[in-house]
């Protein structure tokens, strides 16, 4: 089959043609690729040196598709399923699986890897090569556990649906799962990308009264409006702490850092906060980044910071919850898809999606 692979890392993806996937075992599903959304993790790893990535590799994690074959012990999925792939897989049999936890499962990710004495599920040129996040989704057919994949309504457009499976469910998640937004709560949220705009559509579908969206370029702050953001705010223009002090009176409830790799903002999201607040890590920091905080400041504000990954999501609960409401018209997932592609176009839509410009770009034909 056709794969967009990293050979080395800082080098750009290659499409090759002699990768091949073993036939499912136990509980997994052999799924028929249909979109795949370039997220913005796939490029970091292609590009971090430092991260010890296994290559070659075969990345892309956000892939919605058509069940071709299932495994002998595969009991939730039946051939013509239209899936979404999380890469929050789970074992199901530990304490957090057993009362609904998932996002914090004990064996993550080895719980849906297969053990050493199995074959390898993928291998490139014959040679085994190990699976990005359990997916390694910008391939014409992946090979997953059921544990990773839930099954969703096929009136969902492929494109659409391969948003739930990463950015939309870290995005939304953070809102309603780990900041778990009451009504009338008042929020800020730092990056208006695909994942902040989805943060702020958390925020609003969970009933908070002042949602503001932060961010340098005037198309996403329009955007964040669509969304939800009651107030936008352009540091460029003025001081985001002092605006949302402003705004809010003092301060908001939850602040969401949604950039990743700049500490500045971090310490932003920590300055805006009312007492009692929340700052939330949800974007991706470089390992090497280093920040200050005054434990004082924490004690007397009264303010926690968290990180949250993939939205604290229970997502075979979540992810099914969204497609619904986005069938009823209640949660946008059109207006984060800017365009389709084809796997030789992934060089180039990562270079404009490094320049800010895009929501989301998902390869539709390969
Ligand atoms: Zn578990
Ligand atoms: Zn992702």
């Amino acid at each position: 089959m056709k794969a967009a692979v990293i050979s080395a890392i800082g080098e750009p993806f290659v499409v090759r043609d002699d990768l091949t996937l073993d036939a499912p075992l136990g509980r997994e599903i052999l799924v028929e690729v249909k979109a795949s959304g370039l997220c913005h993790s796939d490029i970091y790893v292609a590009t971090q040196a430092g991260l010890g990535t296994p290559v070659p590799i075969v990345l892309g994690h956000e892939v919605s598709g058509v069940v071709l074959e299932i495994g002998p012990d595969v009991t939730e999925f039946a051939v013509g399923d239209h899936i979404v792939a999380c890469l929050d897989g789970y074992c199901g049999h530990c304490d957090r699986c057993l009362v609904g936890e998932t996002n914090l499962c004990r064996n993550y990710p080895t719980g849906t890897q297969r053990t050493a004495d199995q074959p390898p599920r993928l291998r490139l040129g014959g040679e085994p090569i190990s699976q990005f996040s359990e997916i390694s989704g910008f391939a014409e057919q992946v090979l997953l556990h059921e544990n990773n994949a839930v099954k969703v309504p096929v009136e969902v457009p492929f494109p659409q649906a391969a948003l739930l499976g990463c950015g939309v469910t870290t995005g939304a998640g953070a809102a309603i799962n780990s900041a778990g937004i009451r009504v009338g709560d008042n929020v800020a949220v730092i990056g208006c990308g695909g994942v902040g705009l989805n943060t702020i559509q958390g925020a609003a579908l969970a009933g908070a009264r002042k949602i503001i969206g932060i961010d340098l370029l005037p198309d996403k702050l329009e955007l964040a409006k669509k969304f939800g953001a009651t107030h936008v705010v352009n540091p460029a223009e003025q001081d985001p702490v002092a605006a949302v002090r402003e705004l809010t009176d003092g301060g908001v409830d939850h602040s969401f850092e949604v950039i990743g790799n700049i500490k500045q903002t971090l310490q932003q999201a920590l300055g805006m906060l009312a007492p009692g607040g929340t700052a939330y890590v949800v974007g991706a920091q470089s390992p090497s980044q280093i920040m200050e905080i005054s434990p004082a400041e924490l004690l007397f504000n009264k303010t926690a910071l968290r990180g949250v990954y993939m939205g604290g999501t229970n997502f075979k609960r979540d992810i099914p919850l969204y497609a619904e409401l986005y069938l009823q018209g209640r949660f946008n997932l059109d207006d984060l898809l800017s365009r389709t592609i084809g796997i030789e176009d992934v060089n180039k839509a990562y270079e404009e999606l490094a320049k800010g410009g895009i929501a989301r770009s998902v390869i539709t034909s390969f």
